[in-house]
């Protein structure tokens, strides 16, 4: 049998679920407990009202909410970036590789040096309230590399990404009807075992909407469901083919015509804004405000990765949103749990009801507001992931 644990005198509790608490979109509870059985929440509600338990934790008037979902991530990768990005913050001029130089230093890390990247940026992420996370491959661009990645990856997280389609690879650079040729080939033949979902680059200079819809076609014939790298740079046909294909979810949409935002709002694909890119490239910001009051479901994530957004902090994420988005913090902090999880299409995370999954956190704070109202201030003071306590 599993032992039941109690945690009591939160003092604003984050369910989102509405029929919970006030019947906001967070679902908040004031003075409330959660219990905790197995790995899964069992009753969550106000404090007096809450059942034996074997243990009990005391929250000492903390805020409580589900553990942050991070839905889009790079963390397959050798070396780093820190001239390139010293360079651009420097208004010095830098001709490197961009994403050809991580490219060269994934190939020519072992498969220990990646897997110890891995865990260490996912300890880093744990501390600061992450307890489900997206992760892909994309920086190998060849079958052994790409697929070695997948396998990395797979031993840490179910929600795998083969993202073959990062870039064209270097050695192809002349001929990326090829490169399109080998990622849907024999390199989809040997990543498909070992993903879940499959992602484009559709970009200018990375790949079309013809290549972009052939890539996430074949992936979904081999089981994978697709979801984009849309609209981060420029306009383009990413978001709508993400609509088009069912994609769980159009990643970036910072640049949208007013048809790109009426598709998402009428469709089953989550807008998933990565603020951290926009942050560390001194970028134009996605505007959250016209993709909410559209009616799109929108998911905040981190997009860590080495060249544009080397950072694996959702409450720094959150932040931005509220201060340069247009988000309400309630909004930035629905769009970092239960946002993230409709991006992974999930419904056992994200949410403190019960049935879900026990992942959730303390604030060093009364209320969830503080995320956003507090920046750059390590407020995580306890997380609790499958029903265990793990900082
Ligand atoms: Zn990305």
């Amino acid at each position: 049998m599993s032992s039941s644990t109690v945690i009591t005198n939160i003092a604003a509790l984050v369910t989102n679920d509405p029929s919970l608490g006030d019947n906001s979109p967070l679902g908040l509870v004031r003075d409330a407990a959660v219990v905790i059985d197995g790995d899964r929440v069992a009753w969550t509600g106000e404090s007096s009202k809450a059942p034996a338990t074997d243990n009990r934790v005391d929250a000492g008037g903390r805020a409580a909410l589900p553990g942050f979902v991070d839905s889009h991530s790079h963390l397959l990768f050798g070396g780093d970036r820190t001239e390139e990005f010293n360079a651009r913050m420097s208004g010095r001029p830098y001709s490197a590789g961009g994403i050809r130089t991580t490219v060269a230093a994934t190939r020519a890390a072992s498969d220990a040096e990646l897997e110890a990247g891995l865990t260490r940026y996912l300890e880093e992420a744990l501390r600061q309230g992450t307890t489900t996370f997206e992760t892909k491959s994309g920086y190998g661009l060849t079958t052994a590399d790409e697929s070695r990645a997948l396998r990395v990856a797979a031993r840490h997280t179910d929600e795998v990404t083969f993202l073959g389609a990062h870039i064209v690879a270097p050695e192809l650079a002349d001929d990326p009807a090829a490169y399109v040729a080998l990622v849907t080939g024999e390199m989809l033949d040997a990543c498909a075992p070992h993903a879940r979902w499959i992602d484009v680059f559709c970009e200018k200079g990375a790949f079309d909407g013809d290549q972009a819809r052939a890539i996430l076609t074949a992936g979904k014939a081999k089981g994978l469901h697709p979801r984009i790298h849309a609209n981060q740079l420029s306009y383009g046909p990413g978001v709508r083919l993400a609509v088009e294909l069912d994609a769980a979810s159009a990643d970036h949409c910072t640049h949208l015509t007013d048809a790109d935002v009426d598709a998402l709002a009428n469709s089953g694909t989550v807008a998933t804004l990565l603020p951290g890119a926009e942050f560390s490239t001194r970028a134009e910001w996605p505007d959250a405000r016209r993709l909410i009051d559209a009616g799109a479901t929108v998911a905040l994530s981190t997009d860590c990765n080495p060249g544009s957004s080397f950072t694996s902090s959702v409450p720094f994420c959150v932040a931005l949103a509220v201060r340069d988005m247009g988000m309400t913090p309630d909004e930035a902090v629905w769009s970092a749990t239960a946002g993230g999880a409709a991006a992974l299409r999930r419904d056992d995370v994200g949410r403190l009801t019960p049935g879900a999954y026990a992942d959730l956190m303390l604030l060093d704070a009364p209320s969830h507001v503080h995320l956003a109202y507090r920046p750059g201030v390590p407020l995580v003071s306890g997380v609790w992931r499958r029903g265990a306590r793990v900082v």
